[in-house]
């Protein structure tokens, strides 16, 4: 039965390359093609407020393929797409912090409404990808709690004071170890923001990581 199901849904839903859309057979993570595209593994600085400064871990440059994977990923409703950056993303925070640990993976939070709309929030889907694949829980411990302007025009200092305050941690943060997963990271506004507020609800540790980096002078989305 269960083979009977699987068969019927790769048929209704065949897998698909993250990169280009071509069919691909369930095994295979991209197409012949793509499988060159290599993970590009960067680390970006990320000022935090006054005190310190984190980084931000992000599988590739959000450029060319990786960008139009992206798009398709967040407007064109193909949330498996999400799957394949959650893996990428577990991918190298293996290779960059092998000897850390964590409790938990969580993710950047949408509001509500701007979730009921899209039907899925990809940085929570990138996070339980990755989550599934650390062998580690996904926990909610964010929440968007006011709505902002969309960031992708505005300056660093602008999108700083837009994502002031947008965002609050749940009190189950609290003596975590944190994996906090966004889609994409441009100037780290966001990010720096949840971090900040887990580590204020009690969070032990937050290591930030994104499926994609956006290229520096070229932030645009
Ligand atoms: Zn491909």
């Amino acid at each position: 039965m269960k083979m009977n199901r699987e068969w019927l849904l790769n048929i209704l839903f065949p897998s698909r390359c993250p990169f280009c859309g071509t069919v691909i057979s369930s095994d295979e993570t991209t197409c012949q093609d793509c499988s060159s595209i290599e993970i590009d593994n960067l680390i970006r600085p990320m000022p935090l407020k006054e005190q310190m400064s984190v980084c931000c871990y992000a599988a590739y440059w959000y450029q060319g393929v990786v960008r139009q994977a992206i798009l398709r990923m967040k407007f064109k409703e193909e949330p498996s797409i999400c799957t394949f950056f959650g893996k990428s993303v577990a991918k190298i925070v293996r290779e960059r912090l092998p000897d850390m640990t964590f409790d938990a993976v969580t993710a950047v939070p949408m509001t509500r409404l701007h979730q009921m709309r899209r039907g899925y929030n990809q940085s929570i889907l990138i996070a339980k990808s990755a989550a599934r694949e650390l062998h580690l829980p996904y926990r909610n411990c964010l929440r968007k709690v006011r709505h902002n302007r969309i960031q992708h025009r505005l300056t660093a200092e602008e999108r700083r004071k837009n994502v002031r305050g947008a965002y609050c941690a749940l009190p189950c943060a609290a003596g975590l170890k944190l994996l906090l997963v966004d889609d994409i990271v441009t100037t780290g506004a966001t990010l720096s923001e949840c971090t900040q507020q887990l580590l204020n609800a009690g969070a032990v540790q937050v290591v930030c990581a994104a499926a994609a980096s956006s290229v520096p002078e070229k932030a645009t989305d």
